[in-house]
């Protein structure tokens, strides 16, 4: 039994899952499969567990395991839950790609959905589990959507071998006919229970007019606005990223400026930051020890769009401090605002203090991305300032063009944005944006599968032995054309087996579609990044490249490790200050590039000579600030090359790679062979220069064609290869910004090309 605190026992009753406790778990021992709607804040993440601990789930040998797409839900809900059921974080544990605190006494414990898939292949029963809970189903992540479609065929073998388990499904929304209406994935029908959230009226304001530029200096105003004018009660804003979300914060902190009392902690997240960025500079670290297990095998591990599209600008904010767009405030101290960034990375102490009250006597005011939107309910929350705006990747999977763009988000998202307000008491909300506008939403927004690329996620399914990926119970397909395009990838880099070769059409397309895994791509599997990159891995032995190899990927795969130095400043000083800065960088890339044939290695070897000499440097904050390098890009960076090392040694020992940190620069004779190497990943991503006889435009000069646009590509100015221009390269990705540029070149022997 749990021997819970009074307190925790009367803020559990209040919740509206709790009058389900019975429904629910009558439900779960009749079915295999059970799906859960209700609303955010109803209950379900904390309290579920807890039923299903009470009732004896985690009492035999299997455990309780709870997946989320955000590691900041699965590691403060595992908090939260150990307090509430007064027991230690050894048994109700969390393990997200890096770390956990997982033990042999762990009863429940709160994972990525990319952990739990990383399971499956080593035990695809997952023995351990005696019931697992898919949590907050409805953002239709895609390691969601893919563990769904493996627990509805893990769930009957289970129950055949005697060892029974059972899948839970919890949604905000009540939206789960993907789930529920499609036969190939549960052939009857799962129960859905419905638990009905006791919430508040909300109205909704809509703007007249609708911003279309300068959506966040609308939402300062409308957030200044409300703090003077209406009655007590949290503000909630909603913005599309976190260098967003810490612009905002700043400006509201300088208009309404909090002096907090003698004895009290630090509360903003600057000061903590900057505490810990002015430790980092005092202590040279070594390199961490990284458990072997401890990572997901698959690059993506969650949603994180900032991450992704390197615009974290965190520390650069940090140093540069005031910006003058800020004047148009004035100070007033007498209104004190306690204002609180939430996103993603934020370290999970930080978002620790948005679920506490606010300092005496002033206003909480938290600052969101879409972490807020369903995540998270953060108490006292009166007032919503949506800028109805949500930052996506998106990718043509014709071209392979990315880009990132902040768009339009769906009603259904909108709607609980809003939602948040209504908890405690009526709430209000404040869209930023005209009724005309919301009713052109789309209604829902898309799985999140319909619009990647997926040769990783074919790659790891057949790793598991599922050959026929088109017969997979996904419960949104990803389209015909994505999985040939991943299965014809994965056979190019030899990951999967040549289709056989028969005379007929029809036999030859569906052998197309069910290649076996050959014993290369199993290797590849194994490594915790994209095909590409875990092709130059699988190849780095050969001329004891492999130190850089994996420096390489690593750097590779953490993106953006330039501080993003051209941006506009806000005054004559700052604009100095940033083109002294500009040119450092830019002699600093001239240096890392090297000279003759490292020159050659292009991009890469800027990234190579990059994590090099701040590797040498002892990986510094100070090293970092002078050089033009993203701090936390390199940390990143850092973990992962170690954790690429322990991949590397457990596929094949007899290397026995290790990460040095006085790593000399590759030879003449290295160079060559690493570009060759990547040439063998990024086959796919040849380019050759526009000869003069293609010119049709003279927009063209200079620019480089690739098979699959009809537009040429060109290299950046930033780039290594810029003057270089050579006949061939491969890049990483093109990246359509103000031109469409290629991304981490690197030049290419004509003789080389196949
Ligand atoms: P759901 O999963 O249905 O959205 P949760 O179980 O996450 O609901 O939340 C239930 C309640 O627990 C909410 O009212 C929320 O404010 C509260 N809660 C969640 N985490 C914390 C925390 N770390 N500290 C205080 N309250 C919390
Ligand atoms: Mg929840």
């Amino acid at each position: 039994s749990v021997d819970r605190l009074p307190e925790i026992q009367d803020s559990r009753l209040r919740l509206p899952v709790l009058a389900e406790e019975q429904v629910i778990m009558e439900a779960v021992r009749e079915n295999s499969f059970v799906v859960l709607c209700g609303e955010t804040g109803s209950g379900k993440t904390t309290q579920v567990p807890q039923f299903l601990y009470e009732a004896g789930y985690a009492s035999g040998t299997g455990i309780i395991g709870v997946t989320e797409p955000r590691r900041v839900a699965a590691v403060s809900m595992s908090h939260r839950v150990a307090k509430e059921m007064n027991l230690s974080t050894r048994v109700v544990s969390y393990q997200i790609r890096y770390e956990g605190n997982v033990t042999s006494d762990t009863k429940i414990k709160f994972m990525t959905d990319g952990v739990l898939l990383k399971e499956i292949q080593k035990d695809f029963l997952l023995q351990r589990y005696s019931v697992i809970i898919i949590d907050e189903a409805h953002e239709r992540s895609v390691y969601t959507d893919i563990l769904i479609g493996l627990l509805s065929r893990i769930v009957p073998l289970r129950n055949k071998k005697g060892l029974p388990m059972k899948l839970i499904v919890m949604s905000a929304t009540l939206r789960v006919e993907d789930f529920t209406e499609n036969r190939k994935l549960f052939p009857t029908p799962p129960p859905v229970i419905k638990v009905e959230a006791r919430q508040f009226p909300v109205s909704v304001h809509f703007n007249k007019r609708t911003p279309l530029e300068d959506y966040t200096g609308e939402v300062f105003q409308k957030t200044c606005k409300i703090h003077r004018m209406l009655p007590p009660g949290g503000i909630l804003v909603f913005l599309t990223g976190q260098a967003e979300v810490h612009s905002v914060c700043r400006r509201l902190r300088r208009a309404f400026p909090f002096r907090r009392g003698e004895g009290e902690e630090a509360a903003t997240d600057s000061s903590d930051e900057m505490k810990k960025f002015k430790k980092a500079k005092h202590k040279r670290t070594s390199l961490p020890r990284i458990d072997l297990d401890n990572y997901s095998a698959l690059p993506v591990d969650e949603g994180d769009e900032d991450r992704l599209a390197g615009i974290d600008d965190e520390g650069s904010d940090l140093e540069l401090g005031d910006d003058a767009a800020d004047t148009e405030e004035k100070a007033d101290p007498s209104l004190p605002l306690y204002v609180l960034p939430l996103y993603s990375l934020l370290a999970p102490e930080q978002q620790a203090k948005v679920f506490r009250p606010p300092p005496h006597g002033a206003r909480l005011c938290v600052v969101a991305t879409n972490v807020a939107e369903t995540s998270l309910t953060i108490p006292g929350i009166k007032y919503v300032v949506d800028c109805g705006r949500v930052k996506k990747r998106f990718y043509d999977r014709v071209t392979g063009v990315s880009s990132f763009k902040v768009s339009w988000t769906s009603q259904a998202s909108a709607n609980q944005r809003a939602g948040r307000s209504g908890r405690t008491e009526p709430g209000h909300c404040y869209r930023l944006y005209s009724s005309a506008v919301f009713g052109d939403f789309s209604l829902f927004s898309e799985a999140e599968i319909t619009r990647r690329p997926v040769e990783d996620l074919v790659l790891q399914m057949k790793d598991l032995n599922i050959d026929k990926v088109v017969n997979f119970p996904f419960p949104t397909t990803p389209s015909a054309e994505a999985l040939v395009a991943a299965e014809q990838l994965l056979v190019s880099l030899g990951a999967l087996e040549e289709p056989p070769r028969t005379g007929r059409v029809k036999e030859m397309e569906r052998a197309r579609l069910s290649c076996p895994i050959s014993p290369l791509g199993r290797a590849m599997a194994s490594f915790p990044v994209s095909p590409r990159y875990a092709k130059m891995l699988a190849l780095g032995k050969q001329q004891d490249c492999l130190p850089y190899v994996i420096a390489v990927v690593a750097a590779m795969t953490v993106r953006e490790i330039f501080e993003d130095l051209d941006r506009p400043a806000g005054s004559e000083d700052e604009s100095s200050k940033l083109a002294q800065r500009r040119a450092r960088l830019a002699q600093m890339r001239r240096l890392w590039a090297g000279q003759g044939a490292s020159l050659l290695l292009g991009d890469l070897m800027v990234l190579l000579g990059a994590v090099g000499a701040c590797e040498f440097a002892g990986c510094t904050l100070k090293f970092c600030e002078e050089n033009g390098l993203r701090y936390k890009a390199m940390l990143e960076i850092r973990r992962l090359r170690g954790q690429l090392t322990n991949a590397v040694n457990s596929v094949c020992p007899e290397v026995g790679v290790f990460v040095d940190c006085k790593m000399a620069p590759p030879t003449e004779s290295q160079v060559v062979c690493l570009r060759q190497i990547v040439l063998a990943g990024l086959g796919d991503h040849l380019a050759r220069r526009v000869q003069q006889e293609e010119l049709l435009d003279p927009k063209w000069r200079n620019g480089y064609k690739t098979p699959l646009l009809d537009e040429p590509v060109y290299i950046h100015p930033s780039s290594a290869l810029f003057k270089t221009l050579p006949q061939f390269v491969v890049y990483q990705e093109v990246l359509e910004t103000t031109k469409m540029y290629m991304r981490g070149v690197s030049a290419v022997e004509p003789e080389w090309v196949p």
